[in-house]
């Protein structure tokens, strides 16, 4: 039922929307059953509150589903809730487009500019625009910039984009 998803993948989405709390949730519904916010209190420990506050937000990237049965003995409504695995590929993919769409950009960017650096590993590059109006000297330390030569970093993202470019079959 999930093979398109390892768990690994799924609770650092559940992490990413709802923390340590969702992450707990989310062990409990793997299995593919139904729960209510008062089983899924019962089963980790967690407020009902809580729970419910965590359920809403998986609810909001419709990580899960939700169904309305009354209940026989006092007639109000109960909602079970439901993982969607399928819809969670779906917030993998979209958030790899995300990560890729940075990365083109910034990838257009290191290719399209020359960089200065003093060459101390803790301050910041500067763009030759930018080392101009300092007069070329380091914002940080005042060393002397120098032009810094950007193609490992280049390298290294044509990489990453070539990799998610293949996992997303673009
Ligand atoms: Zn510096």
């Amino acid at each position: 039922m999930y093979a398109n998803i390892n768990d690994e993948v799924l609770y650092t989405i559940a992490k990413i929307i709802g923390g340590d709390e969702a992450v707990a949730i989310v062990k409990e519904m793997k299995n593919g059953e139904e729960f209510t916010v008062e089983d899924l209190a019962l089963r980790t420990g967690i407020r009902v509150n809580d729970v419910r506050k965590v359920i809403y937000k998986l609810y909001n990237h419709s990580l899960v589903a939700s169904r309305r049965f009354r209940n026989p003995e006092t007639g109000w409504f109960v909602f079970q809730w439901k993982l969607q695995p399928e819809l969670v590929e779906g917030f993998v993919q979209s958030m790899k487009q995300k990560i890729l769409k940075k990365l083109r950009i910034r990838l257009e960017y290191e290719r399209g500019h020359e960089f200065y650096h003093c060459g101390n590993p803790n301050c910041p590059k500067v763009s030759f625009e930018e080392a101009m109006e300092l007069v070329f000297r380091c914002p940080k330390c005042g060393g002397f910039l120098r032009p810094y030569d950007n193609r490992p970093v280049i390298e290294a993202l044509e990489k990453k984009v070539r990799e998610l470019e293949e996992e997303l079959d673009q």
